[in-house]
This record gives structure tokens, sequence and C-alpha cells, in this order.
């Protein structure tokens, strides 16, 4: 790599987010090891990557506040340098249950946290590598879900809803953007083994339905950073508004 490559991440002390995170350092990337609450997992992530001998700064910000969306772009402005990629990762779940039991205040969450997040950081990353921002360009990966297109019926329909229009954006603003040297796109991954099960009040989720899925097992969430570092790399050059399915075909 000839310019300096800077990988913001959010949601990076977990699960998709922090193999992404040591994929990436692994390939080079300075790497933005976002939070919002683990301060110790992210701490725990940034001594693995620069380990790697790679720059790596944990920074907390709420990607659904868009004062702390600014601040976490600024501190790696400062920090790491300007913007190359980012990952749009952090995402939550709420407990499991029907929409006739969805309160206003869950709707609101679920929307700011996995949608509206999304663009506020998509915002700042755009006003940093644009070409009509003096930019040299760059490249977003948006963290979908499958749940977009199967609805996700009796657990959390408000989640995938969400994530459908992740995958809309991705649509959109890749090709606002295609001519300003930024490609977008996204993964939609199935079942990970991750912690998110666990705070949407299944934590046996994944290994309950793993032996209903084609490849008859989860997946691990190395398996989804792979294709997050792919589609953010020079290989994927002609690729932008793609959505890959990381799913083992379901
Ligand atoms: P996870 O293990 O629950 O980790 C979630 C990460 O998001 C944590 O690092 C958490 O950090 C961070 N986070 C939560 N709220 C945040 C906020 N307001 N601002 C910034 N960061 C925040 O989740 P995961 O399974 O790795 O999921 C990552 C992405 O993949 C999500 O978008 C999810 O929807 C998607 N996905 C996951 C699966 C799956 O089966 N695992 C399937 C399809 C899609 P703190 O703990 O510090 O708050």
């Amino acid at each position: 790599m000839t310019t300096k490559q800077v990988m913001i991440i959010t949601g990076a002390s977990r699960g998709i987010g922090a193999a992404t995170a040591r994929c990436a350092a692994a390939r080079g990337y300075a790497v933005a090891v976002n939070f919002a609450r683990d301060e110790g997992a992210a701490a725990r992530v940034t001594s693995e990557l620069t380990a790697l001998g790679v720059e790596a700064l944990a920074v907390r910000a709420d990607v659904s506040r868009q004062d702390e969306v600014r601040r976490l772009f600024e501190t790696v402005d400062a920090e790491l340098g300007a913007v190359t990629v980012l990952v749009n990762n952090a995402g939550v779940v709420d407990r499991q249950c029907r929409v006739d039991a969805m309160d206003e205040e869950r709707l609101l969450r679920m929307f700011s946290m996995n949608v509206v997040g999304s663009f506020l950081c998509a915002r700042e990353a755009i006003r940093r590598m644009s070409t009509r921002y003096g930019g040299t360009g760059g490249c977003i990966v948006n963290v979908s879900s499958a749940a977009a297109r199967l609805g996700s019926p009796g657990e959390y329909v408000d989640y995938a809803a969400a994530k459908g229009a992740i995958d809309t954006f991705t649509l959109g603003l890749a090709r606002e953007v295609a001519a300003e040297g930024i490609r977008v796109n996204a993964v939609r991954p199935g079942i990970i083994l991750t912690d998110i099960h666990a705070s949407g009040g299944d934590p046996a989720r994944a290994e309950r339905l793993a032996p209903h899925l084609p490849m008859q097992r989860a997946g691990t969430a190395d398996e989804v950073a792979e294709a997050i570092v792919w589609l953010a790399s020079p290989a994927a050059s002609y690729t932008t508004g793609a959505i890959v399915d990381v799913t083992g075909g379901r």
C-alpha cells in the first residue's frame, strides 16, 4: 500500500467488528476501534493490533449521537490521519418479541442505532473522502443482515426492517458518490457466533439454528471480516453498490 490506509470500524470492541479490526491490521491498516460502553474490551483489541505492528486507537462514541460521531472522526483525523475506509458495523438487537408488543422507545432506539448511526458516520466519512471536498477517495462497507430479506418474524422485525434500510442506503449512496472516488458496499451476515444473540435474550440461538442452515453450521466473525476487508481493498476496485451474503447459503 502506498498511501496510509486508515480504517474506522464502529462497534469493534467485540464480535464481527473486532474480527475485522484484526483482519485489517494483519493487512497493514491503521485502525480506529470504536466502542460505546466496554472500554476494557476495546483496549484489549487495540493491544492485539499494536502487537501486529500497526497503529490502533480505541475511541468511545455512541454512533447514534451526532456530536459523538463528529468527535470520533475528529479524534481519528488528529491521531491516525485521514480516514480511507469506514466500516459501519455497530448494530444492536432488542429482546425477541412480536411487533404488537414493541413500544415507541424501542423502535426509535432500533432505528437510531442501526440506521441513523450509519448515515451519520457515512456523512463524516464522505466529507473527508470525497473528491468533491478535496479528498482522495475511499470506501464504506455497511454491515447489514440476512434478516433484511428474511424479516425475522417473531424475533425482531424492527431490526430486520432497519437492516432493510441499510441495504437501500448502500445502493443509493453507492450511486450518489461513485464519481467522487468512493465505493460503498455491504455484507449481509447470516447466523454468526457472537454475543449479539445473548443480547436478544437467546444465547443459544446460533447453536440451535445451525443444523437447519444449508451449510449446517453457524459462521464465524472471522469469515465475515474477510468479506468486509476484501470489499474495502483495491482487489474490489470495480465493485460498488454490492451486497455480499455471508450466510452459509441461508
Ligand atoms: P456484538 O458482538 O453484539 O457487538 C456489537 C458491537 O457494537 C460492540 O462492539 C458494541 O460495543 C458496539 N455497539 C453497541 N452499541 C453501540 C453504539 N451505540 N455505538 C457504537 N458502538 C456500539 O455484535 P456482532 O454480532 O458482532 O454484530 C456486528 C454487526 O453485524 C451488527 O451490525 C449486526 O447487526 C450484524 N449482524 C450480526 C449477525 C450475527 O449473527 N452475529 C448477523 C447478521 C448481522 P460496546 O459493547 O462497547 O457497546
